[in-house]
Order: structure tokens, then C-alpha cells, then sequence
């Protein structure tokens, strides 16, 4: 069994317009844009990583605005809701702060004991904010939101599948426990992670088959330490058979990425190098960044990007 994975690294989703997404996970979520950079495969387009102060592994939530894409169908394969972990008993100002911002498809409920606020990001996105006791992660305290508020990172994630069991089997293999089962959700948790801890398994077995557009997580990352852990975890996953890809140089990190039995795209990211590999902690975000291969194109690849405010 593989013990090296820490929890979550990141979630990547994809938009339908760079300067709303922008403005929602900073000036409504109030988290920090930790890196302005362009997709590596097609530099026409943004990678916006938003996070803590300094984009920390099990904090960091990352979009790829593609202009007027269409919006996903949301559907079984895929990450159904990506949760955010605040402190006990500031749902009420969340509440009150999304409806004042027009924000959508707010839903007040419980899981699994706690107190959670759903809501949709601008492209439906399906997002939650989770109250967590004992959080002992800081927060980024930007666009007003109090500390005794403000996002601490990921709790987690749920992952919405036609049947759980291969999953489960396969995280089990990554080093989570079976935690709690609250009718067709199964909670897994990693023990000693980052705080972005837990992945919930949603059976829907009569449910279609998402399709991917904006709004979509298109994979989800889990942390490792550095690359000698990922070699060993990728070691791990190949010898079970599954197809990993080689390590792949993402700049802020190395990456490995594999399909996972129900279809959610697997990453495997190391918490090495950080995202102030390039700039200043106290600048982060701030300028753009180009993968070296991209630097001179910068000028022509700088127009066509739709400035965004700080
Ligand atoms: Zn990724």
C-alpha cells in the first residue's frame, strides 16, 4: 500500500471567461491568486491557480478559462463538489455575503455531522464551503472577508460515480481509510494529511455520464512530498496496472496523471518546488508567468489574454 500520499495538491477546473473567474475566487471567495500563467499546451489560454499565501498543497483550486466554452453537463466520472474547509460558525456570513453577491444555487444542509453551504461557482461550478473544528491551517485574509471566516484550504472532495467499489478499492491502495458511510456517500480520510483530508465516494447508478465543459473539474491532484515519493507511488500504480504517465515538469511542481476505474482523471503532484520558484511570496500572482518554452512568444501571447484586475 502506498503511503506517501498527504491529502489533496490541487483541483483543476475549467471556465467560460478568465475575468469572472478571476473576480469570484478573489474578490467573492477572497482566496489568493498565487500564479497568473498560460496552459502548457496551449499558451493562448490562462492557468489561474488560486490559493493561501503561498499556494500550499491541499489549498489550491486552478481554472482554465477557455473563452465561451460551453457548460459542462454534470454527471457520474467525475468530481461532483469540491469543498472548502472554514471555521465553525461562519456559514451564516457566507451565506450572507454569496446571496448579496448574486451568487447561485445556495443550500444550506449537513454532511457527515458538519454544517455546509453548496453553492455554484459562475459556471455552475459545484463548490461547498464545509465549517471544520480545529483547522489549524491559515488563511488569506483578502476582499474583507474576517479571519474568524475566511478559507482555510480544501476539506476535500466528492467524487460522483455509477459504483463506488473499484474506487474505494483503488484509494484504499493510495493510503485512505473508510471513515463513515452516510446513505450513498462513502467518506474516505487520509491519516496525517495536509488538512484537505477527505474524498467522498457518491454512488448514482441511474445517472448519466457527465460531460465536460465549463464548470467541470477536469482532475483532481493529490500531494506528495517530493519527486522521490511520486517515483514510488508511480512505481505503486503501475505495478497494479494502471497506466501512469511519465513525470511531467508543471514549473511549480512535477506531475503524474492517470485514469482512475470510474473515469475522474487522477494527478499525483509533489509539493516541490512551490510557487515562489519564480516570485516573491509577497508578489505572487501578480505578474504573468510564461513556461521558458512560451518567453518569446510573450509579446504576442500577452495581447491575446484578457487583462484581469489585480
Ligand atoms: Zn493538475
Amino acid at each position: 500500500m502506498i503511503k506517501a500520499i498527504k491529502g489533496l495538491h490541487h483541483v483543476t477546473s475549467m471556465a467560460s471567461d478568465a475575468r469572472q473567474n478571476n473576480m469570484f475566487f478573489t474578490d467573492t471567495l477572497g482566496l489568493r491568486r498565487v500564479k497568473k500563467t498560460v496552459n502548457f499546451d496551449e499558451p493562448s489560454i490562462y492557468h489561474l491557480y488560486y490559493g493561501d499565501e503561498t499556494g500550499a498543497a491541499g489549498t489550491v483550486m486552478t481554472y482554465f478559462p477557455f473563452d465561451h466554452m460551453m457548460r459542462g453537463r454534470p454527471g457520474v466520472g467525475e468530481v461532483g463538489e469540491t469543498q472548502f474547509s472554514v471555521p465553525k460558525g461562519s456559514l451564516a456570513y457566507w451565506q450572507d455575503r454569496l446571496t448579496a453577491q448574486g451568487v447561485g444555487g445556495i443550500q444550506l444542509d449537513k454532511t457527515f455531522g458538519a454544517n455546509r453551504l453548496r453553492f455554484s461557482g459562475p459556471d455552475g461550478d459545484g463548490l461547498s464551503l464545509i465549517e471544520t473544528v480545529d483547522d489549524k491551517r491559515s488563511a488569506w485574509n483578502a476582499a474583507g472577508v474576517p479571519d474568524e471566516a475566511a478559507i482555510r484550504g480544501f476539506t476535500g472532495a466528492r467524487l460522483s460515480l455509477h459504483d463506488t467499489g473499484a474506487m474505494e478499492e483503488l484509494l484504499g491502495f493510495m493510503g485512505y481509510e473508510r471513515a463513515e458511510k452516510e446513505g450513498n456517500v462513502t467518506r474516505l480520510l487520509i491519516p496525517n494529511g495536509n488538512g484537505a483530508d477527505t474524498i467522498d465516494l457518491e454512488a448514482l447508478p441511474q445517472t448519466p455520464v457527465a460531460r465536460q465543459g465549463a464548470g467541470s473539474v477536469h482532475h483532481i491532484a493529490f500531494a506528495v512530498e517530493n519527486r522521490e515519493k511520486q517515483l514510488e507511488v508511480r512505481k505503486a500504480l503501475m505495478d497494479t496496472g494502471y497506466q501512469v504517465t511519465p513525470v511531467i515538469d508543471r514549473d511549480y511542481f512535477w506531475a503524474i496523471y492517470f485514469r482512475t476505474p470510474g473515469g475522474v482523471l487522477f494527478e499525483i503532484a509533489t509539493n516541490e518546488p512551490g510557487f515562489n520558484r519564480d516570485e516573491d511570496t509577497a508578489h505572487l500572482g501578480e505578474a504573468l508567468k510564461l513556461p521558458t518554452q512560451y518567453e518569446p512568444l510573450r509579446n504576442r501571447i500577452e495581447a491575446g489574454l484578457t487583462p484581469l484586475a489585480a
